[in-house]
């Protein structure tokens, strides 16, 4: 099989592609702007990469395409923080740069599987969001925030209608809250544009507060990375070949926690560690208005509970990682001996 990864230095894309070259006799064209989370790859004759953008390498991304069997864009913009203060650039990147390649799958006629996400349910009042059945519900335009919700949600009917009208192979996949190793980069946190996890964690090492945006009683239900691989390369080789045309929670509604509970795991967590030990008893946790922190447009969801019946079902595949796990597993690559942020 060859598979074709777009963004293969983010979060999801180099963990994939780790695993595919490790689990797997399967070969990785992969594309990014930058390639520091992929050190393990780029050794492998089976990975083949090249550094660039969506926007300049259309010619050599056509070309991959044609040659592959499965296609994953990856590239997106998928911080709150950028939804807020960059609404033209999410817009332009997560749906017209990827419709661009979405079309190239179309004229190729390969299968392509499309990050949607958990943001596309929005304010749904469901205790269980589920793919086919939940309403999408999203706030005023004024509110910015929405911009990405709604970006991922127009490429999720695009997919479908393109799956209706001229048979392309499409399977979506809506990552609840996917957290571990390499979420962020440390300039994301810098800017405190971060995911709140690699947030807390950089905050309580530069002595900064923990800040409880609207007061921190927000729920997510958190998934670990491997979790989120494991039902990824399920989805990528479809063994059943049940999946087209399908869309897929993959979520923990097990681990589910307020931001202000995840606040005190973390500050417990860094504590292990000898070095971060007097930070993390000095850490101050303190509530911050949503507008302080992240200006007009943001508005935020309270509740966000995956049902995850039909990837339990279809892909056979099932969460295992609790999270303690998660935020140790986390807490570990930042903080521990060699960490990103040690
Ligand atoms: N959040 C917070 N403090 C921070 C960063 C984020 O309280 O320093 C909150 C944010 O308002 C949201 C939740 O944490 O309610 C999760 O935010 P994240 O950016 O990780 O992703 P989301 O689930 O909102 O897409």
């Amino acid at each position: 099989m060859n598979v074709v990864i777009l963004g293969a230095n983010g979060f999801i894309g180099s963990h994939l592609s780790e695993r595919i070259l490790a689990e797997t006799d399967w070969t990785v064209s992969a594309l990014d702007l930058h390639a520091h989370h992929l050190e393990h790859c780029l050794t492998d004759p089976r990975f083949v990469f090249r550094k660039g953008d969506l926007l300049a390498e259309s010619a050599w991304i056509e070309e991959q395409i044609r040659a592959a069997d499965v296609v994953l864009p990856l590239v997106g913009i998928a911080q709150p923080a950028y939804y807020v203060k960059n609404p033209l650039y999410v817009f332009e990147l997560d749906f017209e740069q990827n419709l661009k390649i979405v079309r190239m799958c179309v004229t190729h006629s390969k299968r392509v599987l499309f990050p949607s996400t958990s943001e596309v349910y929005g304010l749904c009042p469901d205790k269980e969001l589920s793919e086919d059945e939940s309403l999408l519900v999203l706030g005023p335009v004024s509110k910015m925030r929405w911009i990405y919700s709604c970006s991922k949600q127009m490429m999720d009917r695009v997919l479908a209608a393109y799956g209706q009208e001229r048979g392309l192979r499409f399977t979506c996949f809506r990552p609840f809250n996917w957290t571990g190793p390499r979420l962020d980069e440390p300039a994301d946190a810098e800017r405190g544009t971060a995911r709140v996890i690699t947030q807390f964690l950089f905050n309580l090492v530069h002595g900064r507060p923990l800040h409880l945006v609207g007061g921190g009683r927000q729920r997510r239900s958190f998934t670990s990375i491997h979790d989120g691989i494991d039902a990824l390369l399920a989805i990528v080789r479809n063994e059943r070949n049940n999946l087209d045309g399908e869309i897929l929670n993959i979520g923990n509604p097990a681990n589910q926690a307020s931001v202000k509970e995840l606040a005190h795991l973390v500050r417990d967590a860094a504590a292990a560690y000898p070095k971060y030990a007097p930070l993390a008893a000095a850490a101050v946790i303190a509530d911050i208005p949503e507008d302080d922190y992240y200006g007009k447009g943001y508005a935020d969801v309270q509740h966000r509970v995956p049902s995850i019946a039909k990837a339990e079902r279809l892909l056979s595949w099932r969460p295992k990682r609790t999270l303690e796990d998660i935020v140790r597993d986390t807490v570990h690559y930042y903080l521990g001996d060699g960490g990103a942020w040690a």
